[in-house]
């Protein structure tokens, strides 16, 4: 729409005037903002753009928690879940028609993720 197409330009020119690095972020639920922040505290400049009037996205609306493996929470327990049974859980999850590799990264990543939130 018109909003975005404005914001998207007023992104570019700013980028081609800057002498600092601009990165474009197109969303701003988790994975937006999460990428926003680790732009900022590597010293670069960002643009965020967001489709709706607010920010948040399908995040905002997540409330059961999230899954991880080796969390720190389970460092207390008596047996961790390791990443490669939360590989197998989420692949059952989704008919094993998921991206293979994403959910090995998604897995052995789950307890900095976790931390990270
Ligand atoms: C009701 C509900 C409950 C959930 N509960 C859980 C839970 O308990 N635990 C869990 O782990 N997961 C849960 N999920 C899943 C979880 O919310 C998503 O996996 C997660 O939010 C995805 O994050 P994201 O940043 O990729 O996307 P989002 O948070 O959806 O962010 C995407 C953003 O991009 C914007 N956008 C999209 N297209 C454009 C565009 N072209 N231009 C500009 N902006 C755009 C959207 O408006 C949105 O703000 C739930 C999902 C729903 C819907």
């Amino acid at each position: 729409n018109l909003m975005i197409w404005v914001l998207f330009s007023v992104a570019i020119m700013t980028t081609c005037l800057s002498a600092e690095p601009t990165v474009v972020v197109v969303g701003g639920g988790l994975a937006g903002l999460s990428a926003s922040l680790q732009i900022i505290s590597d010293g670069g400049r960002v643009i965020l753009v967001e489709g709706e009037g607010i920010t948040g996205g399908n995040s905002a609306k997540a409330s059961s928690g999230i899954n991880g493996a080796g969390t720190e929470t389970q460092q207390t327990w008596e047996s961790l879940i390791p990443p490669d049974l939360l590989e197998k859980d989420t692949l059952t999850a989704g008919d094993d028609e998921n991206d293979k590799k994403l959910v090995e990264i998604l897995a052995v990543n789950s307890a900095d993720a976790v931390q990270f939130l």
